[in-house]
């Protein structure tokens, strides 16, 4: 594996997906990746419009959610609205290189398409002896792999539009995780043979992440804990297509009170929605950084006091179950 130069200045990355507005576990994630990049006495932000899935993507949310990361006072050095000499910083901008390196894996005789449908794999995942990934989803076993080139023009006579997936080694990845610690998993824990295209032509988060990741010079990236698994997936291609790994912090989810994953169900928890309410930013800032271990008490704060010293490592474990009152909390912090 290629390591960046511990010497490089350091380069974190915001990376949202314009699927729905910004939430307190958006904002938790985006205060700590920034907070990284910005401890470092000349570390850049880069903000990266992950709007890969034209299906789920709208331009406006893209707006929605640089408008609430300024509103939270998170800035950065180089994104879609100001250019930079990374761009374009926005995934849909940029699918010419994604396609460029798909030809470089397939030259690499790493390329093969799978005509499954997920209707078939989740039958064979209810099976008996099914291979389960570390996170519980079905691994994929492997069908497709070695169909002969009759077989694969057969299965295109009949109309099946085939996905393009990578062709695995058994092969185990370490990385010493700024959060998680130092972690070994093997490419068929984390799901084996992967996708690199999906069947109507969409190109797969991990195949963008890594390239973006590389040419946008990020040397650092702070996460969802829940994506823990697509890491060695990352390492894997960074290692085919011959790019440097960068630096992992895969951060503790924020649950609700119930201990449920925030989603677009949780309006309330919508920055939007708080803000609407009369929520200050520097009382989510505050309280955020409180659960973080970043303040002895609660109080509104500005991101860039925090910025100096701060370490992921030094993060408490586990998730950060919000109180049911979360709203009123804030708004009581002024
Ligand atoms: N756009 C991805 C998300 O919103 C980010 C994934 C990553 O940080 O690698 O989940």
């Amino acid at each position: 594996m290629r390591e960046q130069h511990d010497d490089a200045p350091a380069r974190g990355r915001l990376a949202p997906s314009p699927t729905g507005r910004l939430h307190l576990g958006n904002a938790w994630a985006f205060l700590l990746a920034w907070l990284w990049a910005r401890s470092h006495a000349d570390g850049r932000v880069v903000l990266r419009m992950e709007d890969i899935d034209p299906e789920r993507s709208r331009p406006d949310h893209a707006e929605a959610i640089m408008a609430d990361l300024r509103w939270l006072g998170l800035d950065w050095d180089e994104g879609p609205d100001m250019g930079g000499p990374h761009g374009p910083y926005v995934q849909s901008l940029r699918l010419g290189r994604y396609a460029d390196a798909l030809e470089t894996l397939s030259a690499q005789g790493r390329v093969y398409p799978c005509f499954c449908t997920r209707k078939e794999l989740r039958e064979l995942a209810g099976a008996p002896h099914a291979r389960l990934a570390d996170d519980g989803s079905p691994a994929y076993p492997g069908l497709c792999r070695n169909l002969s080139p009759e077989q694969r023009e057969e299965l295109l006579r009949q109309g099946r539009r085939p996905c393009l997936r990578l062709r695995c080694d058994a092969l185990a990845l370490s990385f010493a995780d700024a959060v998680a610690g130092p972690r070994r998993m093997t490419l068929e824990e984390c799901g084996g043979d992967f996708a690199l295209r999906r069947s109507d032509g969409v190109f797969a988060y991990q195949l963008a992440v890594v390239l973006d990741d590389a040419a946008m010079g990020v040397t650092q990236v702070a996460r969802g804990d829940d994506i823990l698994a697509s890491t060695p997936r990352q390492l894997f291609l960074q290692r085919l297509l011959g790019l440097p790994s960068p630096r992992y912090a895969h951060l503790p989810l924020v649950l609700d009170h119930q201990g449920e994953r925030l989603a677009k169900r949780h309006q309330s928890l919508a920055l939007a929605e708080l803000r609407g309410r009369g929520v200050a930013p520097g009382a989510i800032v505050g309280y955020l950084a409180w659960r973080a271990g970043l303040l002895p008490a609660p109080r509104p704060c500005p991101p860039a006091e925090l910025a100096p010293g701060f370490s992921p490592e030094a993060l408490p474990p586990g998730p950060v179950v919000l109180p049911e009152d979360i709203g009123s909390v804030l708004l009581a912090l002024g």
